[in-house]
């Protein structure tokens, strides 16, 4: 029988936050608290229909654009069908947009600084590689690049520490690579606006 692209996004997406690497992801930053548990409702998101959940669209993306979720009307939007299947970076995308929608929900009617929130999203889908790989040395299933490479570094130092609360010392070196991707973060000061999202 044949599956319908949506139906094989959510069911995707679903099983990767549900994963083991996914589950053992717990950092706080800034006023966030990125865990398991917050991962779990997105997922629970995605086998619900209704208007107020998520939804998935298939559209070509913007040059270095991945995949996007857009807080405001609950969309992710991927480049193909079959995005996220195996390749390890694509589903580290995944990882970082439903970070994005992580914030949407436990931050509903709020605006939020986008540079915070790609933090945590960068930091998230590194620890997520992190978690992927046999042991802590690796090899992971990604070779971090970029601005990956700082996020990268930023979940290797906070890695298997339950609760981490990351420092902006820390963050430092990652907040700046990302600030310097203007192309895609139009302003530092810029913000998201987050509705929530209903099961
Ligand atoms: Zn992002």
């Amino acid at each position: 029988m044949a599956t319908s692209p949506d139906l094989a996004l959510r069911t995707r997406t679903g099983e990767i936050l549900m994963s083991a690497p996914c589950q053992r992801i717990d950092f706080h930053w800034a006023h966030y608290h990125i865990d398991g548990s917050g991962f779990s409702f997105v997922a629970l998101a995605t086998l619900s229909r209704g208007s107020k959940g998520v939804h998935f669209k298939i559209e070509h993306q913007p040059t270095g654009v991945g995949a996007r979720y857009f807080p405001s009307t609950n969309m992710f939007s991927v480049p193909t069908a079959n995005f996220g299947v195996s390749d390890a970076w694509q589903k580290m995308a995944l990882v970082h947009e439903c970070t994005h929608a992580l914030i949407d929900a436990t931050h509903a009617k709020q605006h939020t600084r986008s540079i915070h929130d790609e933090l945590a999203a960068y930091v998230a889908s590194a620890l997520f590689n992190i978690y992927s790989a046999p042991s802590q040395s690796g090899p992971f299933p990604y070779t971090p690049v970029g601005i990956f490479a700082a996020a990268h570094q930023v979940a290797l130092n906070i890695a298997n520490a339950t609760g981490y609360a990351i420092s902006p010392t820390i963050a430092a070196p990652l907040r700046q690579a990302i600030l310097q991707k203007n192309v895609l973060y139009p302003h530092p000061n810029s913000s998201y606006d987050n509705n929530g999202i209903r099961l």
